[in-house]
């Protein structure tokens, strides 16, 4: 074993901080020195619930002693609970589980192909996704993720995808109706750099794709689950798509990832197209349950409208009063911070102070707190993240 190395036996596909976690709970971890750390990065946007929560920890403990696997060829009442659960929040019909959100997107592309076969259009072999977006690190999800970055040294690419630019108006027309089975996009790119999509631009797209039959998927795996201050970020864009992907945020922390349908897209998944061995198997789909029940939860929006607020105009004042803080993105708490200087540099000082947020891109510190977090919590942040922008603008200069 190299003694370079300080993650011992792993592949170095993480870049690594010095930060053993040991446990979690509510909007802190800790390490193994016993230090507390307020966490908003909520595991990139999967904790929405906070660490350890209450209810699905109970839930999870229950269903531990009961069954933890059974194979789909069986019936999993809570599985079907979970996706019952999922159509009656929203627009669709029918619901496939996975594991990720990278095989919840893989669903997604199959289904999109599938629908274009079955409805004599088998020459409509393409998917059309936008520039900077990210949808996964398998062969087709990289593939599908229109940055180059991500692609470099994975040559040839999975091929059938074609990139167009997010947001621009003359994007709509370059799709080619001939060829493309479905769009797939994030109404608000998360990895891109915490960019919305316009709200005109959406529906234009929409209508045209719906116009088309082309398949309108919106990946919803970072945005969904609450993040974006309602149950699913599409339900902001007055639209009804004919897909969207879910993981991140689902399972509390619990992996399950799930691609939720209208039936007329749905209905081209039979017996035998797909399938997965663990996809919504009795620990994730409890997960699952017990996450949604808490956030489908009328009431649970309300309190955070406040939240929100708070966070964002703190940094929106924040931007007007420091040269570096270029501009405040993103919805609910879904939140990008462009500074002028590297992002890398404002996630290390916040680490100093006991505080974890994320970057998006070399230039965007994204903050991700979980919904659950108090208002206490957030005047801390505020205060600290004020202080420390001002101290890394005295050194810019
Ligand atoms: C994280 C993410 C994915 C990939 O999910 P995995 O569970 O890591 O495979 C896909 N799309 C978006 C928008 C994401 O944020």
């Amino acid at each position: 074993m190299s003694s370079t190395t300080t993650t011992s036996a792993l592949m170095k596909t993480y870049q690594r901080l010095p930060l053993r976690i040991l446990k979690g709970k509510g909007s802190y971890v800790w390490d193994d020195q016993d230090i507390k750390y307020l966490d908003y990065t909520s595991g990139i946007a999967t904790c929405n619930l906070g660490h350890v929560p209450d209810q699905v920890q109970a839930k999870l403990s229950e269903q531990l002693e009961n069954l933890w696997h059974c194979s789909n060829l069986y019936q999993i009442p809570v599985q079907e609970a979970l996706a019952e659960k999922l159509a009656s929040l929203s627009c669709f019909d029918q619901v496939f589980f996975c594991n990720s959100g990278a095989e919840a997107n893989e669903a997604a592309i199959k289904l999109a192909k599938k629908y274009a076969k079955d409805h004599q259009k088998p020459e409509r072999t393409e998917i059309v996704t936008f520039s900077n977006s990210f949808h996964g690190r398998t062969g087709s999800t990289m593939a599908a993720t229109a940055q180059t970055k991500i692609h470099n040294g994975f040559t040839p690419l999975t091929p059938g995808f074609t990139y167009l630019p997010f947001n621009q108006p003359e994007a709509i027309e370059q799709i080619d109706t001939n060829k493309t089975a479905g769009v797939l996009l994030e109404l608000v790119q998360g990895e891109g750099g915490v960019h919305p999509a316009d709200i005109e631009w959406v529906k234009a797209l929409y209508d045209y794709c719906k116009q088309a039959d082309i398949l309108f998927m919106v990946d919803e795996i970072q945005t969904g689950i609450g993040r974006t201050g309602s149950l699913f970020v599409y339900e902001q864009y007055d639209i009804e798509p004919d897909a969207i992907t879910l993981a991140k945020g689902l399972g509390s922390g619990f992996p399950i990832g799930a691609l939720l349908a209208k039936n007329k897209a749905a209905d081209s998944f039979s017996p035998g197209t797909h399938g997965s061995t663990f996809g919504g198997n009795p620990l994730a789909a409890t997960a699952g349950l017990a996450t949604l029940e808490q956030i489908s939860d009328p009431v649970f929006f309300n309190g955070l409208k406040e939240k929100y607020a708070l966070l964002t105009e703190a940094l929106i004042e924040l931007a007007e009063n420091n040269t570096l803080v270029k501009e405040v993105r993103g919805k609910g708490f879904l939140i990008g911070m462009e500074v002028e200087n590297k992002a890398a540099i404002w996630v290390e000082k916040l680490r100093e102070k006991q505080i974890l947020v994320l970057t998006a891109g070399e230039h965007v510190v994204r903050i991700l707190p979980p919904l659950t977090t108090k208002k206490e919590e957030l005047f801390t942040f505020i205060e600290v993240i004020t202080a420390i922008a001002a101290d890394i603008e005295e050194k810019e200069e």
